[in-house]
């Protein structure tokens, strides 16, 4: 499966805040075998909303959005996005009560937007925000999915492993898998040398990060779910082959 990741919110391009979104979905979407093919970051603004879906989806199966749940008027990507499909807003009763809960219990009079945050697209199934307020949602349309996630770094994270991670692993007939080699005592640029036929190959990868006492070296293989016992075993002969090289080579959980 071919993904986009496309950030929503003027403050990022603004550069008010680091998108630490896009790098941690950006992880998640590794582990479950998932081609992330283009990240994108986009302002709150509805017709370039609207024209980064269109490209998005004119070159990925999966598109992943974050950003613009709230109740706000700059919040819009619930509204865009069912602009996009032709679909309307349904209001949930069970996050609207909530929402409403919360607003009392703060002592504020409930708003209008409230109505938006407490949304979901009809047609689409709800992932639930444990964390915070607006739920997220995942709609399905032909052979083409896309996610809707908040912006708050906490919320989000907690809507992809509880809610995302279980449904692209179902999804996802792929699978990658890695393990990473530390070799201490040995100069990054000797292991350059030794294993630089090892780091132009494809599938499996071999790539070596430097840290500050010793090389990591992480190996990685990539194929279907069906042939996982194959892709476990040449991933293994991989690691014995450049383990043995090294004495003081060990692998990380
Ligand atoms: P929003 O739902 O777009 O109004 O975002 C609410 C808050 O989430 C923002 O004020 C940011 O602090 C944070 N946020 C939104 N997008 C991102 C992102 N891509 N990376 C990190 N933080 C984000
Ligand atoms: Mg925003």
């Amino acid at each position: 499966m071919r993904a986009e990741i496309i950030c929503i919110g003027t403050e990022l391009l603004m550069g008010e805040i680091l998108n630490t979104n896009a790098k941690y979905i950006s992880e998640k979407l590794q582990e479950v075998g998932i081609d992330l093919l283009y990240q994108t970051t986009v302002g709150d603004n509805e017709t370039r909303i609207l024209e980064c879906l269109d490209i998005a989806f004119n070159r990925v199966d999966l598109v992943i959005t974050t950003g613009g749940l709230g109740p706000t008027i700059d919040d819009r990507t619930k509204e865009v996005v069912s602009k996009y499909y032709g679909k309307k807003l349904v209001l949930n009763e069970t996050y609207y009560n909530r929402i409403s809960e919360k607003y009392n219990e703060r002592g504020y009079k409930l708003v209008e937007g409230a109505k938006k945050e407490a949304s979901i697209m009809e047609d689409s199934f709800i992932l639930d925000n444990n964390v915070g307020l607006a739920p997220g949602f995942i709609y399905e349309n032909n052979e083409k999915k896309i996610i809707v996630l908040p912006g708050p770094p906490k919320e989000m994270e907690s809507m992809m492993s509880e809610g995302v991670m279980p449904y692209l692993k179902v999804e996802s007939d792929e699978i990658l898998m890695s393990r990473i080699i530390e070799i201490t005592g040995v100069p990054e640029g000797q292991i350059d040398e030794d294993l630089k036929e090892y780091f132009t190959m494809s599938n499996p990868t071999v790539a070596p990060y430097a840290k500050e006492k010793s090389i990591h070296i992480r190996v990685a293989i990539k194929g279907k779910k069906l042939e996982s016992e194959n892709l476990e075993i040449k991933l293994n002969e991989l690691i014995n082959e450049i383990k043995g090289r090294y004495p003081s080579a060990k692998i990380l959980d």
